[in-house]
């Protein structure tokens, strides 16, 4: 019954999108920067539970925690992903500090985790080098559903290991991670080859575009000479039927290409990974090589914004960044994105971790009482007992409301007379029944007290 009223008063079922992008009524200039959003104690439970998974399995699979700084020079971005990219060239944040040094808050993960590869010397540790990452990502986009300027990224890399076992390993980390967050999870893989595979596919494909020019929209006119592969990745519908007649870049793959992405699948197969290749699959960043996957909710693959992550293999950008040659795959995960499906989804709980609450609220009358109130929290909470308490209300029924109101099982009451006596009051909150017990022995009664009822369990975050 207690936990049902928790359910009741924390666990609504919201519609995601509401949640994300709109401002509560009276915000005015207290709202955050547009596109961006407070993640509040009430939604601890869904960050809290994907951290938790995300470190979990990193440990599992052996990937280390790694973090770069969210400032780096603006050209650290530019090199790598590629000026003429959306990410670069119209949605990072760029700006110069004090110093007039021209500097951007990071778009992605890869960027970095290269750069701190060469900086911090890590061809000279053991290979391959494995880690994740996971923080706030920034891209000034225009905002909508799924759509964010300020989101966070899970992100793993594997450096230092060119092997199609690698880029399974990397491919099945995220499937699991999603898998054991309840989400069915849809892979989309693609290879695009090497540099001269792409150069020559590429050829073919701007001539094909040309012939197709008017059917297309504005923008994919614009990327024919900027970035023409990035018109596969369009989800315009009147760019779709030019999309799929167009020609398919594994048909332009060298055999080494063709071999290692075979090997890629059987690896997925081995691993029981299910897949779909999708030939369009490009990904718009230009350091990709190979191998390029992206992950899809199942049930949930048309919408534009519904990607839930991707990545791919990039054995070119640590030598082009001026380390040596080294090869290396990755991935980013959206967690918004993820967020939303877990609160969208009906049987969410069985996934969450919730934190744990002892369900004891603390209820105090009297300044005697107050002081000695929080010595005896003290003590309860190196007993393992958690407590919530609201010291700056005097009265007992306030008090018991908002043990009410947090679904407290129990209350604990200690008034004028109690601090006197050196007892406390038990207070069970569904029979409305009390007992006075010595102050030495509340929490040893209290545990057995505890005992008698269901696990309680709550997020720690007050509402109030
Ligand atoms: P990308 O590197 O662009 O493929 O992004 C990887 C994942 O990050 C996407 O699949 C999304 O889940 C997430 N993502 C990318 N951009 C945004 C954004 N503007 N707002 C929220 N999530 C995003």
């Amino acid at each position: 019954k207690f936990v049902e009223r928790f359910k009741s008063a924390e666990m609504k079922t919201v519609k995601a999108d509401d949640v994300e992008m709109q401002p509560p009524k009276n915000a005015g200039n207290l709202a955050p920067l547009r596109g961006m959003k407070d993640i509040t104690s009430r939604d601890e439970i869904y960050w809290h539970t994907i951290q938790k998974r995300a470190e979990d399995i990193c440990n599992a699979y052996g990937f280390g925690f790694m973090e770069t700084p969210v400032l780096e020079e603006a050209s650290l971005f530019s090199k790598s992903i590629g000026k003429d990219t959306d990410v670069v060239g119209k949605e990072m944040y760029l700006f110069e500090d004090r110093d007039g040094a021209k500097v951007a808050l990071r778009p992605e993960w890869t960027a970095g985790v290269v750069r701190s590869y060469i900086s911090n010397g890590m061809h000279t540790w053991p290979q391959p080098i494995k880690v994740w990452n996971y923080g706030p990502i920034f891209r000034h986009e225009r905002p909508q559903a799924g759509r964010l300027r300020q989101f966070h990224q899970f992100g793993c890399e594997t450096i230092g290991d060119r092997h199609p076992g690698a880029d399974a390993e990397l491919i099945v980390v995220a499937y699991n991670f999603l898998k054991e967050l309840g989400i069915d999870v849809n892979v989309h893989i693609n290879s695009i080859g090497n540099l001269e595979d792409r150069q020559n596919y590429t050829v073919e494909l701007v001539g094909y575009l040309r012939s197709k020019r008017s059917y297309l929209c504005e923008n994919c006119k614009k990327r024919i000479s900027k970035n023409p592969l990035r018109v596969l990745d369009c989800k315009i519908g009147s760019c779709a039927p030019v999309i799929v007649e167009s020609p398919q870049i594994i048909d332009w793959l060298s055999e080494s290409s063709k071999n290692y992405f075979m090997k890629v699948l059987e690896y997925l197969d081995e691993l029981e990974v299910p897949y779909a290749l999708k030939s369009t699959l490009v990904r718009g960043l230009d350091y990709y090589t190979d191998t390029v996957f992206e992950f899809y909710e199942e049930g949930n693959i048309e919408r534009a914004q519904s990607a839930l992550g991707g990545g791919g293999r990039y054995d070119n950008l640590i030598a082009q960044m001026g380390g040596q040659s080294t090869p290396a795959a990755g991935w980013g995960l959206g967690l918004e994105r993820i967020v939303s499906s877990l609160r969208n989804k009906e049987d969410a709980k069985k996934y969450l971790l919730e934190k744990e609450w002892s369900g004891i609220f603390f209820a105090q009358l009297g300044e005697q009482a107050r002081s000695r109130t929080l010595r005896l929290i003290e003590d309860m909470r190196k007993q393992g007992l958690i407590v919530k308490h609201n010291l700056a209300k005097s009265s007992l029924k306030t008090q018991l409301e908002i043990a009410n109101k947090f679904g407290a099982s129990h209350c604990l009451i200690l008034g004028q007379k109690e601090v006197h006596d050196g007892t406390i009051i038990i207070r069970d909150m569904d029979s409305g029944n009390q007992e006075i017990v010595d102050q030495n022995k509340v929490i040893s009664e209290i545990k057995k007290n505890l005992k008698n009822k269901t696990k309680v369990i709550k997020l720690s975050g007050s509402n109030l």
